[in-house]
């Protein structure tokens, strides 16, 4: 019998499990891959590490929200973490006017940096930063400060739609775009994605933005090394097939290896819509589970990995991103498929011993889950020749933008090999191949909003469809869920304190 078991072994299931352990908790995570950590999973090709759905991490500078967790848990010290550079967290190359933006860190950086190429949108730009500052302000949890999170009881431009907000404050429809370079961190789509959104990521990179060295998946074997340490379990290739309830409370949890796993407590990491289709469909009403089933999805991504050649391509050291003009940022899950892809994300994972030359590089499109559409009933690796072939002219079309950006670059490279939304489907196990899972609209907030109570007594939700994704939003959400097992404000007064007492 164990205190707690999670269903799903990601970034979630990690920090929850992390955080349950430190207060005394017996946890089990069950996961079905061979390797533990989700979107924070890396894999080895050749010999070669290379990472799955964690790039670019915020809030690891000093007095960040995740610098504060990872003290208080003890493995701050342990990451090898490096910190981009603090005259261009990121930059925006537009390919239409041959243009290269190299975004500065800190938010007076910010503003600084933006008047100068738009000195006619000066008080504008202040003013607009200003206001994506005031609306992080307004959620407590990414201050790690105890308060109300009620999604209702905040400013009327906490839910307008994000690409409002920056036309309400800024003219130069260049900038405009400019401003939402970062919608593919967070799958910002016009006239839906909520401006508090667009304010936290912004916010979170603005004040600093990190990379891995030689991969994430060193936070995921730290967090699990937490929960063995406390006496709890990873089980890996532990696929749950079966969420028993009685009583409406959940009774076992069973995996394809035919095992049954008992507690007091049970998580949930995985999408809503893969738990529904493991539980009975009596356990929730009827009306839940339609709405669930109706929440829009984040869109996808198609990607490209790529081994350079010894001492060939330079490192450079923040992520750069992409794009052909001024006039898409807002519609990247919309195109021509003979047009694809009008912008891109690339970046070049540091190693501990990082030099001045790259070792990979990894490149995002936005891509639709629709282009794969035909393959939806295949499985990993029985997909058939004609995937292969329409991955391989992906693949190709990526590589000559590229060279567009960087000339010479195919001759640098070693090998290189793809990814499309159907992998982040069967690996993560996200319907759609959602990046970011449920997608949040303004439209109609209560729709996407999850809570992270069930109609079943005992079981919990946490990752990222509950609040926010991504290292922003699904380590928040792990306190709000371990703290409504073990008492709220619990764990934010003990990370609060930890933090000062430095
Ligand atoms: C390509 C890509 C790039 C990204 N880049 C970034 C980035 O740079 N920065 C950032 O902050 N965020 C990024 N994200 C988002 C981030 O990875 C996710 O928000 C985060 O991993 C979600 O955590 P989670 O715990 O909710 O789900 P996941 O990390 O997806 O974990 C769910 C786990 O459940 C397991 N599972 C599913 N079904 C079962 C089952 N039946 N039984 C047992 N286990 C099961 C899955 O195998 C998986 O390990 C990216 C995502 C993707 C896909």
């Amino acid at each position: 019998m164990n205190d707690a078991v999670i269903i799903g072994g990601g970034l979630g299931a990690l920090f929850t499990g992390a955080f349950l352990s430190k207060e005394g908790y017996k946890v089990t995570v069950l996961e079905k891959n061979r390797i533990i950590g989700g979107g924070l999973q890396c894999f080895t090709r050749h010999g070669d590490v290379f990472e799955t759905g964690m790039h670019i991490l915020g809030g690891f500078c000093s007095g960040g929200s995740l610098h504060k967790i990872c003290s208080y848990l003890g493995i701050i010290n342990k990451l090898s973490i490096r910190h981009t550079d603090e005259d261009a967290i990121d930059s925006i190359t537009y390919l239409s006017d041959k243009k290269t933006y190299r975004i500065p860190q800190g938010k007076e950086a910010f503003i600084h940096y933006l008047s100068l190429e738009f000195p006619e949108e000066k008080e504008h730009i202040e003013a607009y930063v200003n206001e994506l500052y005031e609306l992080s302000e307004e959620v407590d949890l990414f201050y790690l400060r105890k308060g109300p999170n009620h999604i209702f009881s905040h400013s009327e431009h906490f839910l307008w739609a994000a690409d409002r907000l920056i036309k309400h404050y800024v003219d130069n429809p260049q900038l405009q775009d400019l401003l939402a370079y970062m919608n593919p961190m967070y799958g910002g789509v016009a006239g839906c994605t909520p401006a508090y959104i667009h304010a936290l990521i912004n916010v979170l990179y603005i004040n600093g933005s990190s990379l891995f060295n030689d991969g994430s998946q060193q936070l995921a074997d730290l967090l699990a090394t937490i929960i063995t340490d406390a006496g709890g379990e990873i089980c890996v290739n532990e696929r749950v097939v079966e969420i028993a309830v009685e009583n409406k409370s959940v009774s076992e949890v069973k995996t394809e290896k035919g095992k049954s796993f008992k507690a007091d407590t049970y998580i949930s990491d995985i999408h809503p819509c893969s738990l529904l289709e493991l539980i009975s469909p009596d356990a929730f009403p009827r009306s839940y589970r339609n709405r669930l089933m109706e929440i829009p999805n984040s869109y996808s991504a198609f990607t490209v990995y790529i081994k350079f050649k010894e001492n060939s391509f330079p490192y450079i050291n923040h992520p750069c991103y992409y794009q052909e003009n001024y006039s898409m940022v807002w519609k990247l899950a919309e195109y021509d498929e003979k047009e694809w892809p009008k912008g891109f994300m690339c970046l070049t994972p540091p190693t501990k011993q990082q030099g001045i030359y790259a070792n990979r590089m990894i490149v995002n499109c936005i891509m639709d889950f629709k282009a794969v559409d035909r393959w939806k009933n295949t499985t990993v690796g029985r997909r058939g020749k004609d995937y292969e072939e329409w991955k391989q002219t992906c693949r190709e079309r990526i590589l000559d933008k590229l060279e567009l950006l960087y000339p010479g670059i195919g001759e640098m490279i070693d090998y290189s090999f793809a990814s499309s939304p159907l992998t982040i489907r069967d690996y993560y196990g996200v319907k759609e191949g959602a990046l970011y899972g449920f997608q949040k609209d303004c439209r109609n907030i209560a729709l996407s909003q999850v809570a992270l109570f069930t109609k079943v007594k005992n079981l919990l939700l946490t990752g990222q469809n509950v609040n926010l994704h991504g290292i922003c939003g699904v380590p928040l959400t792990a306190i709000e869920t371990a703290e409504a097992i073990i008492g709220q404000g619990i764990i934010i007064d003990k990370i609060n304190k930890n933090y000062n007492s430095r």
